[in-house]
């Protein structure tokens, strides 16, 4: 785990960044927020996090958010940004600000179902396959709005937007032209004016690519490694 010190430098860089892309696309800072991905970090490197001044953290394993919650005092909001079985929605209902994952009906209506058991009403996103790669979840961009009116008459999910992880890439402009479809695609079904469906939320763009995705419309980047460092996969 990196030293607090070193998360801080590293926020202070990711903010610098952020900002500076708001600027070039002429937008305010306070239209976009960052979401520190702290996954396969320990909840130390969470609340070195926090005591740099971020309060929105994103997790994309049940199991590991949980975790977290147990062990951290702390009011965050906890976005979850990973692929969600239906069978682990229980765990989290009423404990997320935001579930940024949701890819199919059956599970919209399973938040739904347990997020009235937890007595609230859950932010969702709709996960779309922008790129149509084969090795990732989320819809195809023509089944968004079909999707989105069938979610739209549950009463306690809300549709706050879209949500994408674009292809990996070593060079971000290649994904620009993603960023735009999305956007495209928030606009679009905004501008079908359907009841309880706002597409206020553009959730996209990496530590690869946030700046791109700033300059496209993204409201939510989520950036890990560029906060926390690279994550060890042999633990
Ligand atoms: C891990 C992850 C991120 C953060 O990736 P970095 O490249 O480390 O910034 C963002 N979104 C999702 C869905 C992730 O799983």
């Amino acid at each position: 785990m990196l030293t607090k010190e070193e998360i801080g430098r590293n926020l202070a860089v990711i903010e610098g960044r952020i900002s500076k892309a708001c600027e070039r696309s002429g937008r305010d800072r306070s239209e976009v927020t960052l979401i520190a991905v702290s996954k396969m970090n320990p909840a130390e490197a969470v609340i070195a996090a926090h005591e740099c001044g971020i309060d929105t953290f994103g997790e994309n394993k049940v199991q590991e958010l949980c975790g977290k919650l147990e062990v951290i005092d702390a009011k965050l909001n906890w976005h979850l940004i990973g692929h969600l079985q239906t069978n682990k929605v229980k765990y989290i209902a009423g404990k997320v600000a935001m579930i940024h994952s949701v890819d199919s009906l059956k599970l919209a209506e399973v938040i739904d179902k347990e997020s009235e058991k937890a007595g609230v009403v859950t932010d969702i996103l709709l996960e779309i396959n922008i790129a149509g790669e084969e090795s990732k979840y989320g819809i195809a961009p023509s089944d968004a709005e079909d999707l989105a009116r069938k979610i739209a008459p549950f009463k306690h999910v809300r549709i706050c937007g879209l949500m994408t992880v674009a292809p990996e890439t070593d060079e971000p402009e290649t994904n620009r032209s993603y960023f735009r479809q999305m956007r495209e695609l928030s606009v679009d079904i905004a501008s079908k004016n359907i009841d309880n469906i706002f597409m206020n939320v553009l959730s996209m763009g990496m530590t690869g690519d946030f700046e791109v995705a700033v300059e496209e419309g993204a409201t939510h980047v989520r950036v890990g490694t560029g906060i926390f460092g690279a994550r060890d996969y042999t633990r």
